[in-house]
Order: structure tokens, then C-alpha cells, then sequence
């Protein structure tokens, strides 16, 4: 066991050894610790959703989510320890979420992992929270190719990314109004499901003919790798207005379907589009909504026919955990980034470069200047 630090001497930020890491996640509306070994191999994964305290609002309440946060994380920390078999005193580092995601939320994580570095006189290093997503790609897989596009996909985010082979991301495209999660989320609220929406359409679709009724599905441009689904939920809002509610509980699952179909058609088509523009053949798809059984089905069977090597995480890194966090933050101290014990939330953050007017031409002009660089 290590002495406890000598605090007149604490020098957090250069004292980083490859020891078992502590990831905390607390951005939004889950409370999430985990504990990874020194190789990287997950130790534990532990999430506390708060679903039930923002259920009856149909959305997450920033204050009510801090306030959870507060009385959960200790006990969430413990359990994520007890269950890794690590000791504090065994830790190497702590990572944690500094943003994007609710400011009082973020607080609760960030100063918890500072009050923890501090005593323990280990570094504590701030991940962004879609680079967390994005290492959860290679945590059941640590083989899985570097140079790759990364579609993230979750409440807040639809976002493709050009991974390198040194951990560099480059952003290819992005949602211009809804993410991909939020069009699930109001879908479902329109359909009258519970919330969070993404899991109940996916249910309910499973019963449904998505050819039965048709929904839009956007393309800027042929190449295009921007994304839009505002007029997918205004279609679903005109579609509804047209039935009465027997029509609309009758055809619930034709219309989950349909509405599902439309983004997920929409998501593969632009993320098979980013490796063709790209020139790569390995594609990793993350964030909530890659736990979607029907976007599983249609990315593997298109990954399958066409040669490409497909990254899905297991469904419990999917949704928001730490374990992409304690990843991530891993990658960052084994690549050199400096820890940080003065870090401070970072809630509007935003991850990597933007392609503004993307065509093949430009991604493969952007990632070239990028690689020379
Ligand atoms: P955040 O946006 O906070 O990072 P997550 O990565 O946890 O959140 O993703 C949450 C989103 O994923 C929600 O919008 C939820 O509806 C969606 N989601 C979760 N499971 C599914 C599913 N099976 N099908 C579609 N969407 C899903
Ligand atoms: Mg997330």
C-alpha cells in the first residue's frame, strides 16, 4: 500500500503510472463509475440511471439531475471499486467527464474526481464526453483497425468522425437540428411511448411492417455527410394529425417502424458514404442510439456484404457509462496529455475540426493536409 501523498509536495499533474484507472461519468441523467486494469480490460462498469426521476416530465431536469448525482456518486464510486476489487489506494489516475452535458451535472463528477485526486495524490485527467464514446469502440475490441470512421450517435450528438491511427479525430458531418436520440425520444413522445423514447420505438417497431408507411428520409446532396431530422418528426406529427386514435393505436407499430426505418436508413447510408469518400474499410458505430436492434441488423448485414469491418460495443457501452471514459482518459495520459488537478467543466464543449462544405473532394483533401501535418 502507497503512503498518502504529502500534500507540500503534491504535484499530481506528472505523477501518472500505468495503474488500474478510475473513470466518473456524470454529464446527464446517468451517475457511472468504472474501474479499468492497468492493460485497459474493464474491471467493473456501474450506472445509476436516473430515468425514474425524469420519467413523469418526459425529459431530463438539469436541477433534479445534479441533485441525484449528488446523493449517488459516492455510493456508485464504492460499488465500481468493490466489484473491480481495487483499492483507492491501488489507483493510478481518475478520469472524468469535464463536457459537454448539464453544467450542474458536470460539477458534481468533475469535483468529486478532484476531491479524489487530491487525496490520493494520483493525476486526474478530463475527457470530453464523444471522445469517451468514441474509445468505447475498442473496449470489447482492442484490435479493432485505428484508421476508421466513427459514427456517434446518441441524444445530444450525430456526429461522423475520421478516426487516425494516432487517436486523431476529424469531424466529417454532423446533424444541422436533431440528433439522431432526440428524433427517437420525440418520436416516441408523439406516439404516446414512454420515455426515453429510443428503446420503446425499438420494441414496438419489432412488430411493425416499416415498408407500410413511408417517412422522408434527408440527403442534402448525394455526398452529403450532414444530417437533418426535423422534417422526419414534423412528417410524423402530420401523419398522426391525419388519423383518429384508433387508427393511430392500431398502426403504432407500422408507424414506429417506419419512422425508425427512415433513420436508420439515413445513418447507414452517410456512414457507408464517409468510408467510401474516406478510402477505409473499418467503420465503428457508438453512443446510445447504436444500441438500436434494428440499426444493428442493417449496419452488419451492409458491413458483411461489403467487406468492412464493423465496431458495435456491447449494448452497456452504448448508452452512457465510464468505462469509455476511463478508456479514453487512459488514451490521453499513454499519448502524453498532461493531467490536470485545476480542471473545470467544460458544459458547451465541443470535439474536433469541422469539414463546413464536405464533398469527397474536401474530406480527402482535409485528411490529407491532416495527415501531413
Ligand atoms: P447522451 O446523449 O446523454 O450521450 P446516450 O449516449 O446515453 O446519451 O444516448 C441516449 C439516447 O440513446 C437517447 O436518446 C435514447 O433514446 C437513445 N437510445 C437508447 N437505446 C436506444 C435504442 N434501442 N434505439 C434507439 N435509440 C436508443
Ligand atoms: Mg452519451
Amino acid at each position: 500500500m502507497r503512503p498518502p501523498p504529502d500534500q507540500s509536495t503534491f504535484q499530481p499533474e506528472i505523477q501518472w503510472f500505468p495503474r488500474p484507472i478510475l473513470g466518473i461519468e456524470s454529464s446527464c441523467d446517468e451517475t457511472a463509475a468504472a474501474v479499468l486494469n492497468r492493460d485497459g480490460a474493464v474491471l467493473s462498469n456501474v450506472v445509476s440511471s436516473q430515468v425514474t426521476v425524469h420519467e413523469k416530465f418526459g425529459g431530463v431536469v438539469p436541477e433534479l439531475a445534479a441533485r441525484a448525482h449528488l446523493g449517488t456518486i459516492d455510493l456508485v464510486v464504492n460499488e465500481a471499486l468493490t466489484t473491480a476489487q481495487v483499492s483507492k489506494r491501488t489507483l493510478g489516475a481518475v478520469a472524468v467527464t469535464q463536457g459537454p452535458g448539464l453544467a450542474g451535472a458536470l460539477l458534481v463528477g468533475v469535483n468529486y474526481a478532484k476531491a479524489l485526486s487530491y487525496g490520493l495524490g494520483i493525476p486526474i485527467i478530463g475527457v470530453n464526453h464523444l471522445r469517451g464514446h468514441i474509445a468505447s469502440a475498442w473496449l470489447a475490441d482492442p484490435t479493432f483497425p485505428l484508421s476508421c470512421i466513427v459514427l456517434v450517435v446518441s441524444g445530444g450528438h450525430t456526429h461522423l468522425y475520421h478516426h487516425d491511427a494516432d487517436g486523431r479525430c476529424m469531424l466529417l458531418g454532423r446533424t444541422r437540428d436533431d440528433a439522431a436520440g432526440e428524433a427517437f425520444d420525440k418520436g416516441a413522445q408523439m406516439l404516446g411511448l414512454e420515455y426515453p423514447g429510443g428503446p420503446a420505438v425499438d420494441r414496438v417497431a419489432r412488430s411493425g411492417d416499416p415498408r407500410a408507411i413511408s417517412f422522408p428520409r434527408f440527403h442534402r446532396s448525394k455526398d452529403s455527410l450532414e444530417f437533418s431530422f426535423s422534417g422526419l418528426k414534423t412528417a410524423l406529427l402530420y401523419k398522426l394529425r391525419e388519423m383518429d386514435s384508433q387508427l393511430q393505436s392500431r398502426q403504432i407499430a407500422d408507424l414506429a417502424a417506419g419512422y425508425q426505418e427512415a433513420i436508420v436508413q439515413v445513418l447507414v447510408a452517410k456512414a457507408f458514404a464517409a468510408l467510401k469518400q474516406s478510402n477505409l474499410s473499418a467503420l465503428a458505430v457508438v453512443g446510445g442510439v447504436s444500441a438500436n436492434s434494428r440499426l444493428r441488423t442493417v449496419l452488419s448485414e451492409r458491413a458483411a456484404r461489403e467487406g468492412i469491418s464493423l465496431s458495435l460495443p456491447p449494448l452497456a457501452y452504448c448508452t452512457d457509462n465510464a468505462a469509455m471514459i476511463a478508456s479514453a482518459g487512459r488514451q490521453l495520459l499513454m499519448r502524453g496529455e498532461q493531467p490536470n488537478s485545476d480542471l473545470d467543466i467544460r458544459p458547451t464543449e465541443r470535439f474536433m475540426t469541422t469539414v463546413e462544405e464536405n464533398g469527397p473532394q474536401s474530406v480527402s483533401k482535409k485528411i490529407k493536409e491532416k495527415a501531413n501535418s
